[in-house]
C-alpha cells in the first residue's frame, strides 16, 4: 500500500567556527537530501554556552522538514554529516564547526543510551526555541503539552 509513513522532524544547527555560514549552508544542502519540504529559519548570533571562557559566537537556526527515515537513522544520518564538515569533540562544548541535534521527531518521546528525543536541554534553550518558533511555532511538545512559542516566550 502507501509505504513508510513521513513524520515531520525538527533539527537544530549550530556553528561557532571556521566559516560558520558556509557550513550551515552546506548542512541544510544535506539535509534536503533526506527531508521533504525542508525550510530553514533565519539565523541567529548567539553567545556560547558553557563552553570554554571566550569561546567564539555560534550561528544557529533551525530546520524543518518530513522523513521516512527512522530516529535512530537519521541521527547517524546527522552525525555523518557532522563528521563531513570536520567535527572533532576534542572536550565536552568545545567549540564545533557544525552541531546537529534532533530536536523534535513528531510526538515520538524515545529515551535509550545515545537517543533522547524530545531533545532534553531544547526547552531551555532560547537559541533553538528562537528559531523553531518562526517555523514551527505550533508544534507541540509531547512532553509538556506547551507548543513552541510558548516554551519560548517561558524561557525568554
Ligand atoms: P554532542 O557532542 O553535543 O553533539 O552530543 C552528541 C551525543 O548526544 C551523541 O552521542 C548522541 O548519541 C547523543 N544524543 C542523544 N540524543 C540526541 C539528540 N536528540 N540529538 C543529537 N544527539 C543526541
Amino acid at each position: 500500500m502507501g509505504g513508510v509513513a513521513r513524520v515531520p522532524v525538527a533539527i537544530a544547527l549550530g556553528s561557532n567556527l571556521g566559516d560558520r555560514d558556509d557550513y550551515l549552508d552546506e548542512a541544510e544542502e544535506r539535509l534536503a537530501g533526506f527531508l521533504n519540504g525542508a525550510v530553514a529559519s533565519g539565523r541567529y548570533e548567539t553567545d556560547a554556552v558553557g563552553g570554554p571562557a571566550q569561546s567564539p559566537t555560534y550561528l544557529n537556526e533551525v530546520v524543518v522538514g518530513s522523513t521516512q527515515l527512522s530516529p535512530r537513522s537519521l541521527l547517524e544520518a546527522l552525525q555523518t554529516i557532522e563528521r563531513g564538515a570536520g567535527r572533532e569533540r576534542p572536550f565536552p562544548n568545545a567549540p564545533r564547526t557544525l552541531d546537529l541535534d534532533l530536536i523534535l521527531y513528531g510526538d515520538f518521546v524515545i529515551d535509550e543510551p545515545g537517543l533522547q528525543v524530545p531533545h532534553p536541554r531544547f526547552r531551555d534553550r532560547l537559541f533553538v526555541l528562537a528559531p523553531l518558533s518562526e517555523v514551527a511555532g505550533d508544534w507541540v511538545d509531547p512532553v509538556s503539552g506547551l507548543t513552541v512559542e510558548q516554551l519560548r516566550d517561558r524561557c525568554a
